[in-house]
């Protein structure tokens, strides 16, 4: 669908930012690129819609030459999602979403209803969502606007540059999932670029491991895993996913080692702020020991906003079902199947060390199987 042949990108007279890439991108699949900073990933892909133009090389899209094409036109035709999300921030979440059907002038009806399918499809009820501006919502729901954004027109490809990597680790893990979950009813094909080697292995068909303007390797995440083609992939795979382990997963080999909390002492001005910076919606509450005190809804931070003398002591939940670091997988497992939870805080010396989300469980469960296995 996508080929790059012998393609390279100079700048001044003799600094490669690409160095003769072939590459081909296949109909339907969701390519990783992955590799270090400077690399050369952004690059890559802002050849695609035309950003950057090579120096060298050809780029053809289902055959045809895009150096040959209207620019404009094209990036019509390729969603496109980046870290900062770029949402407008004077429009409405409606108008934003249908800013590229607008422009391909479909009819009205047409794009109201994709609005609404799209926001359907990662959980934002249309009714609440669509009128609202950008700034009214958390840094994770408008990484997901950002996302349904670049699919609006229906393009047969998108190219998402390190689109979760400015989000907390909880935000990040549920927008991956909502992305696997989207590829498999939509099935576009996708570029997506990303320098956290846990998400390429998540997410991706394919992975292509980048150096110093080339790729040094380009295969599925388990061939990669089972392969690595030279100490440069080994080292940037590292050593934790590859070594085989005896035993079986603790509580501490399944978490998030950053959480997002916050003193008890804390007014509710202070925690909603704080919490629409870390983007999260909830709030551990912990001691100076970094002892959990309690939890904090945003839900509760909203009901009770109106109250200025109140600080996050008296709203906090104060029974929270915590684990500790060293308990087993099956307890893990048993604290989300009975206590109907979304986090599990992990505890060690009766400090705060991670937290577990459900994907982070699975994930765990998986990487570890992966090296323990022979
Ligand atoms: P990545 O996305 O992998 O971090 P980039 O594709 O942004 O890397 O950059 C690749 C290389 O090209 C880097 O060494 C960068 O410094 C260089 N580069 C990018 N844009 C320019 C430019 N406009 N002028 C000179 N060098 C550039
Ligand atoms: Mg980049």
């Amino acid at each position: 669908m996508i080929h790059f042949k012998n393609v390279s990108k100079i700048y001044g007279n003799d600094t490669y930012a690409l160095k003769n890439i072939n590459l081909h991108v296949k109909s339907g699949e969701l390519l990783a690129l992955i590799g270090p900073s400077g690399c050369g990933k952004t690059t890559t892909m802002r050849m695609i819609n035309r950003l950057i133009d090579p120096t060298e090389g050809q780029i053809l899209i289902n055959g045809e030459d895009i150096l040959k094409k209207n620019p404009v036109k094209l990036r019509r035709d390729i969603g496109y999602v980046i870290q900062q999300i770029g949402l407008l921030p004077h429009m409405t979440i409606q108008d934003n979403i249908s800013l590229v059907p607008k422009l391909k002038k479909w009819p009205k009806e047409k794009y109201e209803k994709r609005v609404d399918e799209l926001l359907d499809l990662v959980g934002l009820d249309p009714s609440v969502f669509k009128s609202r501006y950008p700034g009214e919502l958390s840094g994770g729901q408008q990484q997901r606007i950002g996302v349904i954004r670049a699919l609006a027109a229906e393009p047969p490809i998108i190219l998402m540059d390190e689109p979760f990597s400015a989000l907390d680790p909880i935000s990040r893990e549920q927008l991956q999932d909502e992305l696997i979950k989207l590829q498999e009813e939509i099935h576009k094909t996708i570029v997506f670029v990303t320098h956290d080697m846990d998400e390429a292995l998540k997410i991706a068909n394919r992975i292509a491991i980048m150096r110093g303007g080339e790729i040094i390797q380009l295969d599925t995440p388990d061939k990669i895993l089972r392969h690595p083609k030279d100490d440069f992939v080994t080292d940037f795979i590292g050593e934790k996913r590859l070594n085989a382990s005896i035993g079986n997963p603790v509580a501490e080999d399944l978490m998030l080692d950053k959480v997002i909390t916050s003193s008890p002492t804390r007014g509710l001005a202070e925690a909603f702020t704080f919490m629409k910076k870390g983007k999260v919606d909830q709030l551990y509450i912990v001691g100076k020991e970094k002892e959990i005190l309690g939890l904090v809804s945003l839900e509760e931070v909203r009901n009770q906003f109106k109250d200025e003398n109140k600080i996050l002591a008296d709203i906090m939940v104060k029974d929270v079902i915590k684990i500790q670091a060293n308990q087993s997988v099956g307890e893990v497992a048993d604290c989300f199947a009975n206590q109907g939870l979304t986090t599990l805080p992990v505890m060690q010396d009766n400090k705060l060390i991670g937290i577990i989300t459900r994907s982070s469980m699975i994930r765990g469960i998986a990487n570890w199987e992966q090296r323990s296995s022979p």
